[in-house]
């Protein structure tokens, strides 16, 4: 392996010990401590797992967690008097409704019930419009902590090539813009892309979000290129047991890269960091107070 490894845990822990200080410095000048509400609808392990992680995170973090766990036959107007609740409580600046959602409930319709002021996931069209529009937004979480992490290798991105693979609007197309915000000539690629390998190459910084196990080989990358994978894909590891992979073949992709992020242990754990460094802004921007740099 040539490529500096990026180290997401620690970075995280970085930005999260920063959130804890600045949360300190609003509840002593200002008592205010910023509340992040996140709903659970059903027991979807991996969203239960997310969802205590979170709530965890919040808490160190000296921030306030209400936790709300619905049954999964909860129905939308169930859901959507509770974020209405939400929305009109002062005790919460931020709310995260766990996806995916039951099949009975609209998740689209749910992400737009949500006040933007408190939508710290950045879902919402109006935050994803502010987003596009280059004004002050609250941002998805992801998305932010892919860059974060470009920028600990090279902090002035401008005039880089960026390849982002994946164009949803949770990660691809928000990465896309954060990364033109910062100067970057962004190509967004996806399933109907002609020559992949041929555009992954152009990279100088590569964002790989598809869902794909190490579907991007280390030929596809150019010598030197930053890259950041936010796949987590759950494959066989054999003897009954599994593990978990990136979109990028990491050993491959390593030997050429100038610096990359593992799976696990890069991306996701920039996630929570990044969603109580979005509910300290709601917090403060409610407030109308400066949002605190972190
Ligand atoms: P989506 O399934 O919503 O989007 C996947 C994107 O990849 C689509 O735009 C799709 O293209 C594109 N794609 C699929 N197959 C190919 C292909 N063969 N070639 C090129 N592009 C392809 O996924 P998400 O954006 O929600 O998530 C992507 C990955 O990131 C997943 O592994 C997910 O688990 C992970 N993730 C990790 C997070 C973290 O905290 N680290 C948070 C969120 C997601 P098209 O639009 O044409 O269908």
């Amino acid at each position: 392996m040539s490529a500096t490894l990026i180290d997401g845990k620690a970075i995280a822990a970085d930005l999260r010990a920063k959130v804890a200080a600045a949360a300190s410095r609003l509840a002593r000048d200002h008592g205010l401590v910023p509340g992040l509400a996140v709903v659970l609808v059903g027991e979807d392990p991996a969203s239960a797992v997310y969802v205590r992680n979170k709530g965890k995170a919040t808490v160190e973090a000296g921030l306030a967690s209400f936790e709300h766990k619905l049954a999964a036959t909860t129905s939308q107007a169930e859901l959507l008097a509770l974020v209405s609740r939400l929305n009109a409580d002062p005790a919460v600046h931020g709310i995260l409704v766990q996806l995916p959602l039951p099949p009975q409930i609209d998740a689209q319709a749910v992400i737009e019930a949500i006040d933007p002021a408190k939508d710290v996931d950045g879902f919402h069209p109006v935050n994803a419009g502010r987003l596009s529009a280059g004004l002050p937004a609250l941002v998805p979480c992801t998305p932010v902590g892919c860059v974060i992490l470009a920028k600990t290798v090279r902090p002035q991105l401008a005039g880089c090539e960026a390849v982002v693979v994946g164009r949803s609007n949770i990660v691809g197309k928000p990465v896309a813009q954060l990364l033109l915000a910062e100067n970057c000539t962004v190509t967004i690629a996806h399933s109907k892309t002609r020559d992949l390998p041929g555009v992954c190459w152009r990279a100088d910084i590569l964002v790989a979000a598809v869902g794909r196990p190490e579907m991007i080989r280390g030929d596809w990358i150019k010598p030197g290129a930053i890259v950041i994978d936010v796949g987590i894909n759950r494959v066989e590891a054999g003897e009954g047991k599994t593990k978990l992979v990136g979109d990028v073949a990491f050993a491959e992709a390593a030997a050429v890269a100038g610096a990359i992020t593992p799976v696990p242990g890069g991306v996701g754990p920039m996630t929570i960091a990044c969603l109580l460094a979005n509910t300290l802004k709601a917090a403060s921007m409610q407030a109308g107070l400066p949002a605190p740099a972190v």
